[in-house]
């Protein structure tokens, strides 16, 4: 579903990925820990494009980020090509950007009219089940401003699932939140990945979600994965002492 092969990123003269390889399967739920600073961020604005590349090459379902497939050739990607591999994306940030005119309905349904040309009591219909599925059944009339910071971001979650991305990128969509609303985001996390077969790729401070619900857990450094294994064997016997010392310091 993902694929990162030889990705390097550099801010100015700081090289933030080198050589970065990964790959991601169809509906696995992988987690990226590591400490501040090495890259991890970096990866989910790659995938969302609001960066470009400096060298590598990342796909997402079997097409590029960068180039566009005409027959056997490949040529650069143009905005609307962009646009429609952004749409296979969807992301929820830390700070959870709800539309602050528009009700929680609507903050849902926006994207799947205006975007994908879904009919509108199609759209709601959806919205409906979400809000549901996150909890907030009760909600969808209200401001988005009416709302607690975890409810804020359950709403951000659902709205993110209304476009059926085929990846799911989650970055560190907990931190802003007081700890009492931190376990119902994650309740709600827990419960789409284990009931949809959505490809997730998360950053993450809860270690204890992320060894909970992850299928795999890489361990950044310095713009490389130091580790990459099933959490049971990350988190209980590290390969590196790195890792072994990040996890003392977070847990
Ligand atoms: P993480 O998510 O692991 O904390 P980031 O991917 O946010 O790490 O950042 C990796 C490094 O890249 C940091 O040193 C950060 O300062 C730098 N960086 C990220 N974005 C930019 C930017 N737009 N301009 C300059 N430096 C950046």
């Amino acid at each position: 579903m993902i694929r990162f092969s030889q990705v390097v990123k550099s801010f100015g003269d700081h090289v933030v990925l080198r050589d970065l390889d990964f790959t991601v399967a169809p509906g696995e739920f992988v987690s990226l820990i590591g400490p501040s600073g090495s890259g991890k961020t970096t990866i989910l604005r790659l995938l969302m494009t609001l960066e470009k590349v400096d060298g590598g090459t990342i796909e997402v379902c079997g097409d590029y980020l960068s180039h566009r497939k005409r027959g056997e050739k490949l040529v650069p990607a143009d905005e609307k090509y962009l646009r429609d591999m952004r749409k296979r994306i969807g992301m929820v940030f830390q700070q959870f950007n709800l539309f602050p005119n528009m009700n929680v309905l609507r903050n849902i349904t926006e994207a799947p009219i205006h975007a994908l040309g879904v009919p509108r009591d199609e759209a709601e219909a959806r919205a409906v089940e979400l809000l549901e599925m996150v909890g907030l059944a009760d909600k969808k009339d209200a401001h988005p401003t009416r709302l607690s910071g975890g409810q804020q971001q359950r709403v951000a979650i659902a709205r993110a699932l209304a476009m059926r991305p085929d990846v799911l990128l989650l970055d560190e969509v907990t931190s802003a939140l007081d700890p009492e609303l931190v376990a119902d985001v994650l309740r709600v996390l827990r419960e789409i990945a284990a009931s949809t077969d959505i490809t997730i790729l998360c950053v993450t401070h809860e270690m204890q979600f992320a060894r909970d619900v992850s299928d795999r857990v890489m361990m950044f450094d310095e713009g490389q994965v130091l580790e990459d294994a099933a959490p049971d064997k990350l988190f209980n016997d590290p390969e590196h002492d790195r890792t072994r010392r990040f996890l003392k310091a977070v847990i």
